[in-house]
């Protein structure tokens, strides 16, 4: 029940009595539960056959490829990208039904921070083909967290500065200890976001609408996840954009956590 009121008074200032509403959201709670459930259950569903078809089509590349029909090898090697796609998004709409539920799982641990990032930088220069990925790193060494949620984020936010810039050729991705904390940017120069939109592209399914010349995929989740992650992680994620030039989102995780091990 959501309640609002207000404490009564009379003329002398005397408390009389309490007024207010009591709001009955069982029912709106039951259809958010079911469907946080169906979207889980759907996700989960599309999950299996998804990982069949990747398993099959990377048989086929690799067969194509040892008969020496490279052109052929190339169209599955493009269907292997979407299939990528169709993953992350299934894997988005799953992570939010656990973060909805409170059952988003950390696994934390000491890992080498550049390390990480140098390895998502190689796998995802490996796929694109227009930009420069260009790393800027500080020695961090080792950091407390998880790896695979946090290498998430960065994944994440390289992956929208090179969907969101799409007559660039670089970004920039650079590291660096202020303080207590690690800090870690991802800098493009691409469509950039306006002010009054800023804040709002960290909440659940928001998307700023492209204009006409550029329509971008996405459900508008990955800032949410990311968002969520380095809230989880105990440290703060922003950005700082300007229409027309480009955006810098960049996070920053506490090193006091980081064990001595
Ligand atoms: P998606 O990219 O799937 O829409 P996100 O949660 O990653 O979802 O991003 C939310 C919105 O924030 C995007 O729709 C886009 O409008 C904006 N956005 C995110 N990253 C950038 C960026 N690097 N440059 C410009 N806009 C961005």
């Amino acid at each position: 029940c959501i309640a609002t009121g207000k404490p009564q008074y009379d003329n002398n200032g005397a408390f009389t009595g309490y007024i207010g509403a009591c709001v009955d959201i069982t029912e709106q709670k039951l259809l958010q539960q079911q469907k946080d459930d169906f979207i889980g259950i759907a996700s989960h569903e599309l999950k299996t056959p998804v990982t069949s078809i990747k398993a099959y089509t990377q048989i086929l590349e690799r067969m194509l490829l040892k008969k020496g029909d490279e052109k052929e090898a190339s169209m599955i090697g493009k269907m292997d990208a979407q299939i990528n796609r169709l993953t992350s998004l299934i894997g988005d709409l799953l992570d939010v039904t656990k973060i909805n539920s409170g059952k988003l799982q950390f696994n934390d641990r000491n890992f080498e921070f550049n390390e990480l990032v140098q390895e998502i930088v190689e796998d995802l220069q490996r796929t694109t083909e227009q930009h420069h990925l260009i790393e800027n790193l500080e020695d961090i060494g080792v950091v407390f967290g998880d790896r695979e949620r946090i290498g998430q984020v960065i994944t994440n936010l390289i992956t929208n500065a090179i969907k969101y810039s799409p007559n660039s050729d670089q970004v920039v991705i650079g590291t660096k200890l202020v303080e207590n904390e690690v800090v870690l940017c991802v800098e493009d120069f691409g469509v950039g976001i306006a002010g009054d939109k800023l804040n709002r592209v960290f909440e659940q399914f928001y998307r700023v609408s492209g204009d006409m010349q550029h329509t971008f995929p996405g459900l508008g989740l990955g800032l949410y996840i990311s968002a969520e992650i380095v809230k989880r992680e105990h440290g703060r994620i922003w950005v700082n954009s300007e229409p027309g030039k480009g955006s810098k989102f960049c996070f920053a995780l506490p090193m006091k956590k980081r064990s001595t091990k």
